[in-house]
């Protein structure tokens, strides 16, 4: 090798079946290389990885924390998750650097597509370190999901650490519904002081997370879209969902993106347009009048799962293939170990290809699911 690197040779393409796992160590430091193969397990370049339905792996959620300041009722209901619930000890969280390695290696496998999340990802001390660290892997869509208490003291730090774009939940501007739907613990005014010091140092377009429940904050929606039409701010409606199995959830509590659509288009007409992407989880709608969009997220009424192109990972690095998982497996231990990338790629481009969840589309052909199925993952630990 040091042979051909003195004969100035910068490039070297690699043809054949299957490649050599020591071949990666043989090339090691030899220049720009290229392997060109059919049956690929040892990789030193991006390649696809599709799952047993043929879905391509595309974006990352990676759940940094599952503690949080807020009880939201569908989330974290308080009775639960009182002062002597035990959350992971911050020894088992992943590190910074730990979780920039995975986010490298899962980008070799096609994800574009970084989402920060939690539990409250602001809530953790090296936040700004974990942004910084992922804004430096080349070519990332960066974003990073959050309840908003917090931001106004930390958007402008988000924003030079790279940080590229924020969803923030704010499931009502009434004071007492938001009090309620937060577990008495959130304050409308602070959210919106977030907001505006996202908007304030560019970390826009925002993206809303609104959570309807039938009952509880239905009655808030127009509200909403009056305060932010008209901005490039995006309100996005997510139906209530059976995620996790602490929140007693129930069907007739699901407002369904259709009734939505139809109430909000009685007071401003609204219009559907193309997804941005393939897979992207809102239907789109803009108004009318030209004032901006909406989105809607139906996971109960409508289940995307066949574009589903999301991986998560929780604090402890344990990885995930769907939001409805039972159990995920650990990265962490092997990363611990000293494995080495190309054995860490090996071992998750296995669990991608052995991925066949579909658990909103069963949902649907069949209502009794739910009664079977009472050890799934909550979201808080999986990352939303
Ligand atoms: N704490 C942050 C926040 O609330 O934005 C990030 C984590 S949270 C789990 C991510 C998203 O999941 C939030 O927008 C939240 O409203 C949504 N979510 C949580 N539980 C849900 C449920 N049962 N149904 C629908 N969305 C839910
Ligand atoms: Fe916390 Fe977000 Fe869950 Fe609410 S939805 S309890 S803010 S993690
Ligand atoms: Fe993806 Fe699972 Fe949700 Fe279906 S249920 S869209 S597979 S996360």
């Amino acid at each position: 090798m040091s042979l051909i690197r003195d004969q100035g040779i910068k490039k070297i393409c690699l043809f054949g079946g299957t490649i050599c796992p020591r071949s990666e160590t043989l090339l090691a430091g030899s220049g720009s290389i290229f392997i060109m193969s059919k049956n690929i397990t040892q990789l030193a370049a991006p390649v696809d990885v599709k799952d047993a339905f043929g879905r391509p792996l595309h974006d990352l959620r990676i759940s940094v924390i599952d503690r949080c300041n807020y009880r939201c009722p569908y989330c974290m209901p308080a009775e639960i998750y009182g002062e002597s619930y035990k959350f992971l000890s911050r020894k088992h969280w992943l590190t910074a650097g730990e979780i920039k390695r995975i986010a490298s290696l899962f980008i070799q496998l096609g994800v574009a597509k970084v989402r920060i999340t939690g539990g409250e990802p602001l809530l953790r001390k090296d936040i700004v370190e974990i942004v910084s660290s992922l804004s430096d892997l080349p070519g990332l869509d960066l974003a990073l999901t959050s309840n908003g208490s917090l931001l106004a003291s930390h958007a402008k730090d988000l924003k030079k650490a790279g940080l590229k774009r924020i969803t923030i939940s704010l499931d009502s501007l009434d004071e007492s519904v938001f009090s309620e739907m937060s577990g008495r613990k959130g304050e409308v005014s602070r959210v919106l002081q977030g907001i505006e010091a996202a908007q304030s140092v560019g970390l826009t377009p925002i993206k809303i997370n609104v959570v309807i429940q039938k009952g509880k904050n239905d009655h808030t929606v127009l509200d909403l879209i009056d305060q932010f039409r008209g901005s490039d701010t995006i309100v996005r409606f997510i139906e209530y969902m059976d995620v996790g199995t602490l929140n007693g959830w129930r069907l007739d509590e699901v407002v369904s993106s259709a009734s939505l659509v139809e109430q909000i288009s009685a007071r401003w007409p609204l219009k559907p347009v193309e997804p941005n992407y393939l897979g992207e989880v809102a239907n789109r709608y803009i108004f009318e009048d030209g004032k901006g969009e909406v989105g809607f997220i139906s996971s109960v009424s409508e289940p995307f799962c066949g574009d589903c192109h999301r991986a998560r990972i929780s604090a402890d690095g344990t990885i995930y293939t769907c939001l409805f998982a039972k159990d995920g497996i650990s990265i962490r231990e092997q990363l611990r170990a000293g494995a080495s990338d190309s054995d860490l790629i090996g071992f998750l481009q296995g669990i991608w290809r052995n991925r066949k969840d579909r658990y909103s589309e069963q949902r649907r052909e069949n209502n009794e699911i739910r009664k079977t199925e009472n050890s799934r993952v909550e979201m808080y630990r999986m990352g939303g």
